[in-house]
């Protein structure tokens, strides 16, 4: 099955072609240059690491409706550590 849908980098909001690297954290693509870093460490997110990252976003307004900008990235490692802590720093 070939997915027609433009993707659209999450980092500098430019659509990823066909033949262009991406890496992906749940639904947000990023080409590969533009990989965002892990908010704790500052290790870069990478193609063969990206199914443990996560993030979190701030609800915006777009065009279409509502969208989620992510405003923190973070690693397999320092996810579980910020989880740990989530309960006892709510901001
Ligand atoms: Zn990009
Ligand atoms: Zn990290």
């Amino acid at each position: 099955m070939v997915v027609t849908t433009m993707v659209g980098c999450s980092g500098c909001w430019n659509p990823i072609g066909a033949g262009a690297q991406s890496v992906w954290v749940y639904d947000l693509a990023f080409h590969e240059i533009c990989a965002p870093s892990c908010r704790a460490c500052g290790s870069r997110l990478t193609a063969d690491a990206e199914n443990r990252w996560s993030y979190q976003g701030a609800v915006v307004s777009v065009q279409a409706g509502y969208g989620l900008r992510p405003t923190e990235f973070w690693c397999g490692g320092c996810r579980e550590l910020h989880e740990r802590d989530d309960a006892f720093a709510q901001d």
